[in-house]
C-alpha cells in the first residue's frame, strides 16, 4: 500500500469509529439497540451461546484439550453475521465489541501470552478493505492482557487465493510458506497469542505458527472469535506443537 493510500484507509477506519462511537450502542449482529456493554441483542445472544457456557462436551474453545486454540463460540448465527459485517461490511468499528468478547475467552483460558500477533492480509486486500479486522481484534487483546502488540510481525510473502472460496483439501496447499517473520529477533522465546477472526480448516493459523516456531517463537496459542466445527477438530488433531522442544 502506498504511503498516500495508506493515509486515505486510516482516515476512513478512523471515521467510521467515531461515526459508531457518536452514536448509541447497537447490536453487532443486527445493529438493533442494545445497553452499552452487551455486544448482541437478546435475539442475537440467544444464537451465539460461548463455548464457556456450553456444556462441556461440546466444547473446544476455552481450554481446548491441547490448550493450541481458543474461541469464543462455534461460527454460527449472529457471531458469524458479525464476522461478516465486520470484514466484509466496512465495519471497523466492530473491532471494539468483537475485541472484549476475545478478551473474555483468553481470560477463562487463562491465557498467558508476551506477545499479540495478528494473521496478517496481503498488502493488496488490506489497500481493498482498508483495514486488518485481525489486527484490529488484536490490538484490543494486547490492551486487555497487557502484552506488546505487534501487528507487523509476520508479513505475507505472497498472494494466495482466498481461503474461504477453496474446498477443503486446497486450503493447506495455498497458504503453506505464505508467511514469513519480519524480524526474528522480536518473536525469538516469546509466548505468542496468534490472533483471527475465523478458525476453519486452521490451514492459515498453522502457516503463521510455523512461520513463528521457525523464527524461534517459544510457543504459539491461536486466539479466534469463532471456530467452524470441523476446523476445531482439525486443529486439535495437529501435534500439540505450541511448545518448541
Ligand atoms: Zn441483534
Amino acid at each position: 500500500m502506498s504511503p498516500a493510500s495508506a493515509v486515505v484507509a486510516a482516515v476512513r477506519v478512523l471515521a467510521a469509529v467515531a461515526a459508531r462511537a457518536l452514536s448509541p450502542s447497537s447490536c453487532a449482529g443486527c445493529d438493533a439497540p442494545v445497553a452499552d456493554a452487551a455486544v448482541f441483542c437478546s435475539d442475537c445472544a440467544r444464537t451465539a451461546v460461548p463455548y464457556a457456557e456450553r456444556p462441556p462436551q461440546g466444547a473446544v474453545g476455552s481450554g481446548a484439550a491441547d490448550g493450541s486454540l481458543i474461541a469464543f463460540a462455534p461460527f454460527a448465527g449472529a457471531l458469524a453475521d458479525g464476522i461478516r459485517r465486520f470484514k466484509y461490511g466496512d465495519r471497523p468499528d466492530l473491532a471494539r465489541p468483537f475485541g472484549r468478547l476475545l478478551l473474555c475467552a483468553a481470560r477463562d483460558a487463562g491465557l498467558r501470552a508476551e506477545l499479540v500477533v495478528p494473521v496478517p492480509l496481503h498488502p493488496r486486500r488490506l489497500a481493498d478493505r482498508g483495514y486488518n479486522q485481525a489486527a484490529l481484534l488484536a490490538a484490543h487483546v494486547a490492551d486487555g492482557l497487557e502484552a506488546s502488540f505487534a501487528p507487523r510481525a509476520l508479513c505475507r510473502v505472497r498472494s494466495t487465493a482466498q481461503q474461504a472460496q477453496l474446498p477443503r483439501d486446497r486450503r493447506l496447499e495455498n497458504v503453506a510458506g505464505a508467511f514469513r517473520v519480519r524480524a526474528p529477533e522480536r518473536v525469538q522465546r516469546r509466548s505468542i497469542a496468534l490472533i483471527d477472526d475465523v478458525a476453519t480448516t486452521g490451514a492459515t493459523l498453522a502457516a503463521c505458527r510455523d512461520a513463528l516456531l521457525g523464527a524461534g517463537a517459544a510457543s504459539v496459542t491461536y486466539l479466534v472469535l469463532a471456530a467452524a466445527e470441523s476446523g476445531a477438530d482439525e486443529l486439535r488433531s495437529s501435534p500439540p506443537s505450541a511448545r518448541r522442544t
